[in-house]
């Protein structure tokens, strides 16, 4: 499942440079993630870095990407 940003996200930009996909980027008037980047850090991390950063708690499960484990680390292989 990937990750997505919700209305409380204040623009910080604390998540942008902690994400090992690129998958975050600034947006209007709040940042956005690409879902078909993001790989809830399978692959690269233990745990969702741009959770661990965000001071906002904005980071939300995006429930139109529901995808498994193993999904998520074939994401992952075919960008790298
Ligand atoms: Fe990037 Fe990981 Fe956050 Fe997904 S969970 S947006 S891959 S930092
Ligand atoms: Fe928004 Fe959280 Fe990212 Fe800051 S760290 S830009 S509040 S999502």
């Amino acid at each position: 499942m990937a990750l997505m940003i919700n209305d409380a996200c204040t623009a910080c930009d604390a998540c942008e440079p902690v994400c090992p996909n690129e998958a975050i980027s600034e947006g209007e008037p709040i940042y956005t993630i690409d879902p078909f980047k993001c790989t809830e850090c399978v692959g690269a991390d233990d745990e969702p870095q741009c959770v661990l950063v965000c001071p906002a708690e904005c980071i939300v499960q995006n429930p139109d990407f529901e995808e498994s484990e193993d999904e998520l680390q074939a994401k992952y292989d075919a960008m790298n």
